[in-house]
């Protein structure tokens, strides 16, 4: 911790001196403002003794990580030429940065290190729910997650019933996780500047999940609900006989998917 590591290059610098073109399909927008990483980590308040970071990409946010904890970090990125980029940071902490190369969208993150395990990372945007579905199946195994989406995603991860952003994301992350919104982050703190807005998001894994039922039940039964967001249940659940179930629990089937709580949701996929 502090500030061992202010003779560090800063991210433009290591980006030039690895003569770094950047590769759009990966998402790489990299933060370059350290006071908005350093303020990512003083957000991810946990006892973590494994933080795992997706996509380190020039490691800006690794190095906030690094200073501001004490934890071993496993930074996993897909493109091989992070692990240079890294290469001073790894030279400075040695055994506290685990570099991995590989494709965190099939990779095992909540088997890295030890438990307790926290994520924190700018997600790369076009596979970012993705990766958050896969750990969501494991969350038991992460103590908190704190992570930027392009804001509108975030928007529905984190939206109540009722609200237009609220679907299949915020229902299975609301059954399983506290989630809240952090703070935006302007286009102007990256390199490349991208296109959206991004927000930083935070999930608390609940002990247990609010209503027992699989995972792979509520999923398709949010999928099948919500892909017509605009019929009434008794038509976008007619696949599964849905006006049977929700008579039998008393929900009406002339509601639209967005009235349904998360509750309701899970007992409607318990039928399934
Ligand atoms: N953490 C850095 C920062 O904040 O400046 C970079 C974030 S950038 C938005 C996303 C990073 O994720 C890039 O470094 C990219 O190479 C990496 N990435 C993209 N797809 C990935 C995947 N499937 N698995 C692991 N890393 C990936």
């Amino acid at each position: 911790m502090g500030d061992k590591d202010k003779h560090l290059p800063d991210i433009q610098q290591t980006l030039k001196k690895h003569n770094f073109k950047i590769n759009r399909a990966l998402g790489q927008n990299f933060l370059f403002d350290l006071n908005i990483t350093d303020k990512i980590v003083r957000h991810s308040k946990s006892i973590a003794s494994t933080v795992i970071e997706i996509g380190p990409g020039a490691g800006s946010l690794t190095r906030s990580i690094l200073k501001n904890k004490t934890a071993v970090v496993y930074a996993i990125d897909k493109d091989i030429r992070s692990k240079e980029m890294l290469s001073d940071l790894k030279l400075m902490y040695q055994d506290r940065l685990k570099i991995i190369i590989d494709d965190a969208l099939s990779f095992p993150i909540w088997e890295l290190g030890e438990a307790p395990r926290q994520v924190i990372a700018n997600l790369p945007y076009n596979v970012g729910t993705k990766m958050l579905i896969n750990w969501l199946k494991h969350i038991k195994k992460f103590d908190l997650l704190t992570l930027m989406f392009q804001k509108e995603v975030a928007d529905r991860i984190t939206a109540k019933p009722g609200s237009k952003n609220y679907g299949r994301l915020s229902i299975l992350t609301n059954w399983l996780t506290h989630s809240s919104k952090l703070f935006d982050v302007p286009s102007e703190a990256f390199i490349p500047k991208p296109k959206v807005r991004s927000t930083i998001i935070q999930l608390k894994p609940l002990s247990k999940p609010l209503y027992d039922v699989p995972f792979n039940s509520l999923e398709k039964l949010t999928h099948l609900a919500f892909s017509q967001k605009r019929k009434m249940l008794k038509s976008s659940l007619k696949k599964i006989n849905g006006e049977k179930i929700l008579k039998e629990l008393n929900i009406s089937s002339n509601l639209r998917p967005e009235n349904l709580s998360v509750i309701e949701f899970c007992k409607i996929a318990k039928f399934l």
